[in-house]
């Protein structure tokens, strides 16, 4: 027997969650642990309080809702995303894969359908970081990947500290549930890219995510006036520059899968008739494959020391300031996934996750899997952010198939 959940309902709830912190571009604001992050997820907890499920929240402000499995001890399945949104976000960013969630758990319920395992919907706390960084934060807790004391003196832009919000919402009284023992984790989310709609595709069945390493390079040289030094007795960065540039550049046509970004080239002191002193830039190379972003990095370390020697009065240093390793997800669950997709006669491809989720923290610690539905224009963290009401119900009809599969066995 096959179920569907019903699109008009989990539609519906979309868009009226989105009034909560309504951006006059028709987007929502609700940054992680303010006032309309607290109000939608109040909202959230209205719905799901007419069905009793139990609610658990942790101390980082996660919300973990159960609905029981026949085995009570059962390692339960978890489902979910997260509620907050970036200051410019859109409708659907984690909203989607939480409403989804409750979306299949209602539609198993309305069905009269009971599974072995208990089933979990999780609502991650501040997967944005945007004002409080880390991004990730409340799956990075729940899975040890953050220290629970570091993350709490993370500290917004009007100084507020995380550990002071935590507290005015009373998340910290609570221990929580552990994840050790769940059976599995999968998140639906929007591609937050152009794949799957330039591909004309409704589902993309998420292998893994990319891995991602961060750079900082600064290249120092002499300050001067831009008038009275010839070129020759200059000690100026920017052709230094320039060669990095095109190194980045040639290292970002390793091959198809492979992502080189110059995020930021600040000049100092950048004034229109100074020879600048100093360049600090960013690069960011991403990869789903280690040994080829291994090879990438080795490229760039040695492409600097070439540019080093070949220009001895400039000062070159560059350094890896952050980095993620490659997430594979799980190959059982990815084969249920084209299973539900097949059997629903639905269009799919796979695809590697350009972004970051909270189903990367949760891989480290169970089998994991993301289902993709394409949003338009690629357009995300934007207020046109856009997923089609088919497209929408087509993710949430798979995330059902997949977590009615997996707590049956
Ligand atoms: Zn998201």
């Amino acid at each position: 027997m096959r179920y569907g959940i019903d699109g008009d309902r989990l539609w519906a709830r979309l868009m009226a969650i989105a009034q909560i912190g309504a951006t006059p571009e028709g987007g929502s604001c609700r940054q992680a642990l303010s006032d309309p992050d607290e109000a939608g997820r109040a909202l959230f907890l209205d719905w799901c309080g007419a069905r009793g499920y139990q609610l658990r929240k942790d101390r980082i402000g996660n919300l973990f809702l159960r609905r029981a499995g026949r085995e009570a001890e059962a390692s339960p399945v978890l489902i979910g995303s997260h509620l907050d949104t970036q200051p410019t976000g859109g409708r659907f960013d984690g909203v989607l894969g939480v409403l989804a969630g409750l979306e299949v758990l209602e539609t198993l319920d309305d069905n009269a359908v009971e599974t072995d395992r208990p089933i979990e919907l999780c609502v991650w706390t501040n997967e944005e970081g945007c004002r409080f960084q880390p991004a990730m934060m409340g799956s990075g807790v729940a899975c040890g990947v953050l220290e629970m004391e570091t993350v709490l003196a993370a500290r917004d832009h009007a100084g507020t500290t995380l550990a002071e919000e935590i507290a005015r919402h009373g998340y910290d009284q609570e221990p929580g549930p552990s994840l050790a023992e769940a059976a599995c984790y999968i998140e639906l989310h929007i591609e937050q890219g152009p794949i799957l709609e330039a591909a004309g595709k409704t589902i993309g069945v998420v292998t893994g995510g990319q891995g991602i390493r961060w750079y900082e390079i600064s290249i120092i040289g002499e300050e001067t006036h831009a008038g009275p030094v010839p070129m020759a007795l200059r000690k100026d960065p920017v052709p230094v520059l320039m060669h990095v540039i095109g190194l980045v550049q040639a290292i970002g046509r390793t091959d198809e899968a492979a992502r080189c970004t110059i995020g930021r080239i600040d000049l100092s002191p950048g004034a229109i008739n100074v020879v600048p002193g100093q360049v600090a830039m960013t690069v960011d190379l991403r990869h789903p494959d280690e040994a080829v972003l291994d090879a990438m990095h080795r490229r760039l370390v040695e492409g600097l020391d070439v540019l080093r020697q070949r220009h001895p009065d400039i000062d070159l240093q560059g350094r890896m300031t952050w980095h993620s390793p490659v997430v594979t997800f799980d190959r059982g669950l990815i084969e249920t996934v084209r299973a539900s997709v097949r059997d629903r006669g639905l269009t799919f491809t796979d695809i590697v996750s350009g972004a970051g989720h909270d189903a990367f923290n949760l891989a480290r610690r169970v089998p994991t899997t993301m289902i993709f539905v394409p949003c338009r224009d690629g357009i995300s963290h934007n207020p046109r952010e856009y997923a089609a009401p088919s497209d929408v119900a087509a993710g949430a009809n798979v995330l059902l198939d997949l977590t009615l599969a997996r707590s049956n066995m």
